[in-house]
């Protein structure tokens, strides 16, 4: 059974997402501020492209199997430098 409301409050404001560096799907509730921990089943997650359940995971980024969508990607992670333009002095 997916899970569509929060566990605990009963609310329909959450939102489910999968950390690859912990290899675990959580459910984030926003009225109640909790963060529950839930397995792939409960999480149902599928692509709202294409509605394909095919959802693979790699260190980075979550992607539709199907249709190749990206539905998240932890981008942060990889901006962590900053790129300094220097032109110089112009004359
Ligand atoms: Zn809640
Ligand atoms: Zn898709």
């Amino acid at each position: 059974m997916p899970i569509l409301k929060c566990p605990y409050c009963d609310d329909e404001d959450i939102e489910i997402s999968y950390n690859p560096k912990l290899r675990q799907y959580t459910l984030t509730c926003f009225n109640c501020d909790n963060y529950i921990k839930i397995n792939a089943r409960q999480a149902d997650l599928k692509c709202p492209e294409c509605e394909s359940r095919d959802i693979r995971h790699d260190d980075l980024e979550t992607v539709c199997g199907e249709c190749g969508m990206v539905l998240s990607a932890t981008s942060n992670y990889v901006g962590g430098f900053k790129i300094v333009l220097d032109w110089g002095l112009i004359l």
